[in-house]
């Protein structure tokens, strides 16, 4: 697989997602974060997002609720190119009834390559990183040339 440069803007388009025993971890968390995430904009799943939205003051861009299809909803923004990073609180201590798309989405956010957080430690080192307050520069599948293979 070949890959190109995409550029992730200095005001980034931030994917956040707690299941349910983590969302206390990740509204506290993010009201500690809220200055920083002030500068960027806001994507949740459903019940993530609108509860954020209150914690921090910040609008939130609310897909779906994510056992209702908003994880397959953040699935397609990443592959489009429409997430830059995500930070995501997902529960290893308990089964979810959509496993199978929690799976697909940091399955994606592993094939776009985005920064990815999967737990507080990560989200905290993610949110220090310089890249977070500048553009900057990732790989990505060159899908140009993968379809052009594929179609010869
Ligand atoms: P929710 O979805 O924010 O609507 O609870 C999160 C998830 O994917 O479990």
């Amino acid at each position: 697989m070949g890959y190109i440069k995409r550029t992730l803007p200095k005001q980034k388009r931030m994917a956040l997602v707690a299941h349910d025993n983590m969302k206390a971890d990740l509204l506290a968390w993010a009201t500690q974060k809220s200055e920083q995430l002030a500068q960027h904009q806001l994507y949740a799943t459903g019940t993530t997002g609108t509860l954020l939205s209150k914690h921090i003051n910040q609008p939130v861009n609310c897909l779906y609720s994510g056992p209702m299809g908003g994880d397959q909803q953040l699935g397609a923004l990443i592959t489009e190119g429409k997430i830059d990073v995500m930070i995501f609180f997902w529960d290893p201590l308990d089964a979810v009834p959509h496993d199978p798309d929690v799976k697909a989405l940091l399955r994606l956010a592993a094939v776009w390559n985005i920064p990815c957080a999967t737990n507080k430690s990560s989200a905290n080192f993610l949110m220090e990183s310089a890249s977070m307050s500048q553009a900057c520069e990732i790989e990505i599948p060159d899908y140009q040339s993968y379809m052009k293979k594929r179609t010869q």
